[in-house]
Parts: structure tokens; sequence; C-alpha cells
């Protein structure tokens, strides 16, 4: 058996006065027609990371509309997770190649979880498959009856020959894929149907829903932050793509302009992601002994709310990707009113059009001038904090996710009919709407 992750109750119908009005409400004519459709996601982890976030929030509300859907994990060990790791960063471009001895550590996880997906099949209409780590599955899964999607969040604009050379071949076997930009379909993708739509928030989520600030206040003080000093925070997985030790001498640069900075460096340690630790003990290498830095992870009990609760109260917050599928945290500071200083690489510039949501930069150098400019001069923060929220509202909540996802499976039910079954309960969502 797969393991189900357990993602318990939502209601699309408490969206309303959030999101806009016109994405809830094609969503309900659209769910109309695929009410009673069975829908599985499958992942490699069921924390750390945007994937799981996103599935988080997803799962339910595809359960609220009437398709019944489940979010499974494929089963992996520390070899078989260093390895999709070393995929991961191959298909995002890093140089190297694999190991006979790594691709047989692959593939057969992939036979393992392909025989559990069959014994607990439920005959699914739809498959969703995050990422690499799964991606073999479809090619030699005995379930045939599913339209399998590949859904890649990473950028694979220009990817590593030998990994993706590698990889390519398994794919032939899915009916569509879905990419976060058009730039980052990688060079003879064997999938013919392929769908461009960017990854959202969950406005409802404890890490995005208003924390009074008197309780935000108190949580950060909790955790070693002084609030009454500015404070520039990152939040990421200790993955070098995000470069955190670019902030840390980012951060350093600025410091002697505006000496009582603190800098809040927050990243997740994930099951599958054993390169985390190297990373955590560089960054903890280079910024010990300087009480202004906090190095917080989730292993010291920062969860959700302390992030809520960083990305709130930070004068700016940095994402200084060198790589970035999409990067879930901008629109998460973003949404909060908070300015976003971020790379300009991958899907942030989506998040951070011009003059709008934050500033991006391309080196170290770059960053610390925009984080001078924009802690010495607090209103245009603010002003880009402000536009860059109606932005987020516009294209990064949940709701215009689900709808792009809802829109996919109607296209793929036209080209294929459902096979037919009796109707699913009227969800709780069209029950309620509008007004809650
Ligand atoms: N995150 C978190 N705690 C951490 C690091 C990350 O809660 O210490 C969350 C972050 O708030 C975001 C997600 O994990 O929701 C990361 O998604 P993103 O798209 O930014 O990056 P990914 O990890 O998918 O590359």
């Amino acid at each position: 058996m797969l393991d189900v992750v357990d993602v318990g109750k939502r209601s699309l119908a408490t969206y309303r006065d959030v999101a806009p009005d016109s994405q809830l409400d094609e969503l309900l004519q659209l769910s109309d027609r695929l009410r009673g459709a069975r829908c599985m996601h499958l992942s490699a982890t069921s924390y750390g990371g945007g994937v799981s976030e996103i599935l988080r929030s997803l799962v339910p509300l595809y359960n609220d509309l009437g398709i019944a859907t489940d979010w499974k994990l494929i089963h992996g060990d520390e070899a078989f997770f260093q390895v999709t790791k070393r995929i991961h960063n191959g298909l995002q471009g890093a140089p190297g190649e694999l190991t006979e001895q790594e691709k047989a550590i692959y593939l057969a996880n992939a036979q393992l979880n392909a025989s559990r997906i069959v014994t607990d099949s439920e005959d699914y209409d739809f498959i969703f498959v995050h990422d690499p780590q799964p991606a073999v599955l479809a090619a030699i899964s005995t379930l045939r009856d599913a339209r399998w999607i590949w859904r890649c969040h990473i950028d694979t604009s220009n990817p590593n020959p030998s990994y993706w050379e590698f990889l390519a071949p398994f794919l032939h076997a899915y009916d569509a894929a879905v990419f976060t930009h058009q730039d980052f379909i990688p060079p003879r993708l064997p999938i013919r149907d392929v769908h461009v739509y960017a990854p959202a928030i969950d406005p409802l989520s404890p890490k995005n829903y208003p924390l009074p600030v008197d309780l935000a206040r108190h949580v950060l003080e909790w955790i070693g932050i002084r609030t009454h000093r500015p404070l520039v925070t990152q939040v990421g997985r200790f993955d070098r793509w995000k470069d955190p030790l670019g902030v840390v001498r980012a951060y350093q640069r600025v410091r002697p302009h505006i000496p009582d900075l603190q800098l809040a460096l927050v990243g997740s340690l994930a099951l599958d992601d054993p390169e985390g630790w190297d990373v955590y003990e560089e960054v903890r290498a280079a910024t010990v002994g300087d009480p202004l830095i906090h190095v917080l992870t989730n292993l010291v009990g920062v969860g959700n709310i302390e992030v809520n609760a960083l990305q709130s109260l930070s004068d700016v917050v940095i994402q200084k990707s060198l790589r970035e599928g999409f990067g879930l945290v901008v629109s998460e500071a973003v949404w909060k009113g908070t300015p976003v200083i971020g790379g300009r690489v991958g899907g942030i510039p989506l998040q951070l059009p011009e003059e709008t949501g934050g500033i991006l930069v391309d080196t170290v150098e770059e960053c610390a001038e925009a984080l001078l400019r924009l802690l010495r001069q607090p209103e245009e923060a603010r002003l880009l904090g402000e536009r860059g929220r109606e932005h987020v509202r516009e294209n990064f909540l949940m709701p215009r996710l689900l709808r792009d996802h809802l829109r996919l499976l109607d296209h793929l039910a036209t080209a294929r009919p459902l096979a037919p079954r009796g109707l699913a309960p009227i969800p709780l969502a069209q029950a309620s709407l509008p007004g809650g």
C-alpha cells in the first residue's frame, strides 16, 4: 500500500470574499461536469517544500467539489532520495552524470511503488504525478485506464542532457504535462499535450491567514527575534539553488549602514532532501557567533505560524534564488504586504512584475543595494507590497490554481470521456454559495 496523506476538509465557499468571484464561479461550472470523477495526486513527501504545501490545500478542495481525490506518497529510502536529489539538480542544469548504480536504485524504487499503486488502485480517472521522484511510474504501471499527468514543478529549461536523456524515455506514457512557465518545457519532451500554469498559495492556511500584530510579535519574541529592531528574512529549504550564503553576504554588506538589522534564515529539513543537512552546516559555519543572525528550522519548532509571523513583520523578505521553479515564499510574503527582493530566475519574475511586489536582482551586490534602499525608504517598500498583494490576489491564490486543474481535467475528459458513475452528492461549496 502507498501511504495516504490525511488532509482534512475544506470548503470553497470560504474563499468567496478573498479570491476573485470570477474564478470561484468558473470553478462551480467546471465541477458540475467533473463531479463523481476520481483523482489521485502522487508525490514524494507530505512535508517540506512547495508541492506538499500546495497539495495540502488543493486535495480537500477537489473533494469539496465532488471529485473524490486522494493524495498518496511513494516510498523511498535515503539512497533513493540521494539519487532523486541528484536528478532534481541535474534537471535544473547542475553538472555531473548518474552512475549505473544510481539508475538501478531509482528504477528499483519505481518497480516497488508501481506494484504498491496497483494493489490499492481504486480505479482512478486521473493520476497527477508530481516532480521527478515518481515520474517513471506512468510508464511501468499497469493502471492504464487513468489519464496520467506529469506535473513538473522545477525549472527544466536547460537540463543537463545526461539526466534528461535518462528520464525522458519514461515520460511517453503520460497523457499530458504541466509546467509553471513556457520556458521550462524541456527539449524533446515526449508528451504532446503540454499545459502551462503557475502554482498558488492558500490565503486561508495557517501560514497565510492574517495574524493579529500582537500575536505575531509575541510569536517572534518567543523564537528570539527582537521586534523593535529591523528585520530581513529568507524562508526556504537549505538548498544551494536558494543561495542562503548569498543572502548572508548581502546582509553583511548592509549591516554597517544599519547596525541593528537582524537576519532570519528559516529552512526546513525535509525527508526527501538529504543534501539539506550539508547546506545547513555551511550556513551555520558562516553565521556562527553573530547574535543578530537567526538560523531557524522546523526541528526547533519553527512551523507555519512562525513563518507567517516572520513574513508579516519583516521589513523586507529576500528570495535570492539562483534557480527556482516558482517560489511560493515570494507570493506568501507579498500577500502579507511585505516587499520581496527576489532573484531574477524561474517563476520569481512572474510574481514580481515591474514596480509590483518587490525588486528583482541578479547579484549579491544588487541584493544589498535593493535591501538598503527599501529599508531607507519605507514608503516605497509599503507601496510595492500593496500593489503586489493585488497581483497575488488575481493570479496566485488557490482558487485560480484549482480552476486551472479542473480546466485540464475537463479537457482530458472531453478527449477521452470518463466511464459513467453514480453522481456524487452535491458538494457543500455549491450548496452554500454565495456568501458562505
Ligand atoms: N517552508 C516552510 N518552512 C521552511 C522552509 C519552507 O514552511 O523552513 C515552506 C514555505 O513557506 C513554502 C514552501 O515551504 O510554502 C516552499 O515552497 P517554495 O515554492 O518556495 O520552494 P520549494 O521548496 O518548493 O523549492
